[in-house]
């Protein structure tokens, strides 16, 4: 059952900034989506509403307890059409990011229609420059004030827009990166399966010992045995290992990227062997030492594909592919920013064009 949706509009809109000068994250667009639920009506309020502060009480839930969850998708431009991939797995995986956290689900068909309708009205801030694209926010979190430690009586449901540029410039550029083998980031049983924004807290001071020893980014190890390979900051891994792409199994503690998902799917569709497996540190160390182990490359929304030139594992320092980004995280990066501007074919119908 469709809902309908209320639309406020704005007195004025905002000036559109030159995408290319602006920084990830920082500019929003003139509406946003939002949602109300109670335990009475359920998720009874959807509205595009302008971009605007929210009013809470300083008791609210999410601040004190971390009932909170998020997703992160974008939209692209093709001439006048706006393109989105596969937005139906992000509201799939919210609702698994809900449920581990107790709170209310969402109905995905009714925010998948919000979605399409809060881009329709934002099609102008949809950038169509080389690389560029609308970042998709959708977050939910728990908004009751009351101090006692039990599941929110009521949430909001909130989608909001930012134009992005791209991740790289002219080329993709290799990243460094810590394995960290004294913080974890999550444990099977607990939320690293989710995308609860306690995760990244969780992380932060990691990442700060990683730039400060010169790294870009944290690989995790897991947090029973800190032996087996999880994944990256926001990323998830692959390694190229004798032409096979290999990649952590999910096992409750790595978050289940679209990314990772879709370069799955695309590998085997162009005939690679996938493998989904445990990996040790110490084996990964070994094999890229005997050149076993030719590329490394993350993935994840941001990035879409992101080369590993460096990984430091336990103070040594393993050199990938010269520094320099690999052939097949090349083609990867292509192939699917290709399919996700509408520049190639979609055999997977993974698209949505608006
Ligand atoms: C979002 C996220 C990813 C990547 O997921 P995508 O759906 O590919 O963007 C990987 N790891 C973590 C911890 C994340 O939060």
């Amino acid at each position: 059952m469709s809902q309908t949706l209320q639309i406020e509009k704005a007195n004025q809109l905002k000036e559109k900034p030159d995408v290319s000068t602006v920084s990830f994250g920082t500019v929003f667009t003139d509406y946003m989506f939002t949602n109300k639920y109670s335990p009475e009506h359920g998720w009874q309020e959807p509205s595009i509403i302008p971009y605007q502060n929210l009013e809470l009480s300083p008791s609210c839930q999410a601040i004190h307890y971390g009932q909170s969850v998020f997703e992160g998708l974008k939209a692209y431009k093709q001439g006048d059409e706006v393109l989105l991939f596969r937005p139906d797995e992000n509201f799939k995986r919210m609702n698994q990011s809900l449920a581990r956290l107790s709170m209310p689900e969402i109905n995905e068909e009714n925010a998948l229609n919000a979605l399409y309708e809060l881009l329709k009205l934002e099609r102008n801030w949809v950038p169509d420059g080389e690389g560029q694209s609308l970042y998709v926010r959708p977050f939910v979190f728990a908004d009751e004030p009351f101090l006692g430690v039990r599941p929110s009586r009521t949430y909001q449901f909130n989608i909001i827009l930012s134009p992005v540029s791209s991740y790289y410039g002219a080329q993709l550029s290799p990243t460094s990166i810590y394995v960290e083998d004294d913080f974890v980031r999550s444990v099977r049983g607990g939320v690293g399966f989710a995308k609860v924004s306690g995760n990244y807290a969780a992380s932060l001071l990691a990442q700060k010992k990683a730039n400060e020893l010169g790294y870009e980014q944290v690989l995790w190890l897991d947090g029973v045995n800190q032996k087996y390979v999880e994944e990256v900051g926001s990323m998830n891994i692959f390694f190229v290992r004798d032409g096979e792409l290999v990649t952590p199994e999910l096992n409750g503690s790595i978050l289940p990227g679209i990314t990772r998902k879709s370069i799955i799917e695309l590998a085997e569709y162009k005939g690679y062997t996938v493998k989904e497996e445990e990996i040790h540190i110490d084996e990964l160390a070994n094999d890229l030492n005997s050149g076993r182990i030719t590329e490394v490359f993350g993935a994840g929304t941001a990035v879409v594909v992101s080369p590993v030139g460096i990984l430091n594992i336990h103070g040594t320092d393993y050199i990938v592919n010269d520094n320099q980004p690999g052939e097949i995280a090349q083609e990867f990066y292509d192939h699917l920013t290709d399919i996700q501007y509408g520049r190639k074919e979609d055999p997977f119908g993974w698209m949505v064009r608006l």
